[in-house]
């Protein structure tokens, strides 16, 4: 038994990838016992609930749509908006739907989503049992968004993080810059008589991206794959405006938006007179744009950025932190500055399972 005054400590087993953290409550009657399991998507063990597995398992909360967190599991846990875009991405499955802020008990432990500001339904997970609070934030970010519902911050004893953009060199401008931006280059490629396309990841980004330029009167062409998920948006309310489905013709002053992979399309390399800007958190790197041969690169993310991963934490309060989905400095960054914090390191056995690609194609475009 731990003493008293050491309330938590952290134990992570390199063979099995298990991470054991102790909490005890502050008055220390009681001492409880969660293991985490982080192979291909995490599993608090003992609760028969998984995180955003990405492969099938029996019952599994899945945080959002994005095709690194959602797979067709036999039953999933999900907001009906996220439902409904799992659907749309890979056919019926079963669900077990929860709206935000109503907790349930579930699988023997109390559960409750609440929103992650990261896209449409997109939720995060605090589950209790014995009153220990563990939260697992999925992608999130804290900015307002013009098209998810703004994120929300529980206090808890163990914090699972995703820290996508962990590093100090990672604090986005402030919205309205990144707007003026984007303005800025429609105008002036408009101006050079080229036809502005943003790149932009379909489900999300993308809609965030309409939503700004035609809030600004621009009209918009969309592709298809963007175009059929933000149907989806307005099913569930969201107004987009101003936008028809991209089907070749006349560009004249029309703005277009693209998926990523449509780049190397003939959709795109048809448009002779062009400029290209890829939306992405990554492109405060220098040279961001070359991933793509982009012309620019404007920093709109749909995830935390530094400040705002630190900023989680101190409001969170959680005794004990796991970093995941990013910079393992990150977790570093977080004990210099006082908190209890690790790297949930994923089995090697991963690499054979998981479709990287997928992974590769939406972490550029952050
Ligand atoms: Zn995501």
């Amino acid at each position: 038994m731990p003493s008293p005054m050491r309330a938590i400590f952290g134990l992570f087993h390199r063979h099995r990838n298990l991470s054991c953290a102790k909490v005890s409550s502050k008055n220390n009657l009681e001492v409880w016992h969660f293991m985490i399991e982080y192979e291909n998507g995490i599993h608090i063990k003992g609760t028969g609930l998984w995180l955003d597995a990405r492969r099938k398992a029996d019952f599994c909360f899945v945080s959002h749509a994005h095709f690194d967190h959602a797979v067709r599991h036999t039953e999933i846990l999900a907001t009906k908006e996220t439902a409904r875009l799992c659907e749309h991405r890979f056919g019926k499955a079963k669900f077990n739907i929860l709206e935000y802020n109503c907790p349930k008990k579930l699988k023997g432990v109390r559960v409750e989503l609440f929103p992650s500001g990261h896209t449409l339904g997109g939720a995060q997970i605090l589950m209790e049992k014995g009153g220990t609070r563990i939260v697992y934030t999925g992608d999130f970010k804290l900015r307002k968004s013009l098209t998810a519902k703004k994120a929300e911050i529980k206090r808890c004893d163990i914090l699972i993080m995703e820290s996508t953009f962990g590093l100090p060199r990672y604090v986005f401008p402030p919205l309205r810059e990144v707007e003026a931006r984007m303005t800025e280059f429609v105008k002036k490629t408009q101006a050079n008589g080229k036809v502005p396309i943003f790149l932009a990841y379909s489900l999300g980004k993308a809609q965030e991206a309409m939503k700004i330029l035609s809030n600004r009167g621009y009209k918009l062409s969309v592709h298809a794959m963007i175009y059929k998920i933000a149907k989806i948006y307005e099913e569930f309310g969201v107004k987009l405006a101003n936008y028809e489905l991209y089907q070749g013709g006349s560009m004249d002053g029309r703005v277009l938006i693209a998926p990523p992979q449509a780049k190397r399309s003939r959709m795109i390399e048809n448009i002779s007179r062009k400029r290209i800007a890829i939306l992405t958190g990554w492109a405060l790197d220098a040279g961001a744009n070359n991933h793509v041969r982009g012309d620019e690169a404007i920093p709109l993310s749909d995830h935390a950025d530094f400040s705002e991963l630190i900023q989680y934490v101190k409001k969170a309060q959680p005794k004990k932190i796991y970093t995941v989905h990013g910079f393992a400095d990150f977790a570093r960054f977080l004990r210099e500055r006082g908190f209890n914090a690790e790297t949930l390191k994923e089995s090697t056995k991963v690499k054979k399972t998981f479709n990287k690609e997928l992974l590769v194609n939406y972490d550029l475009f952050a």
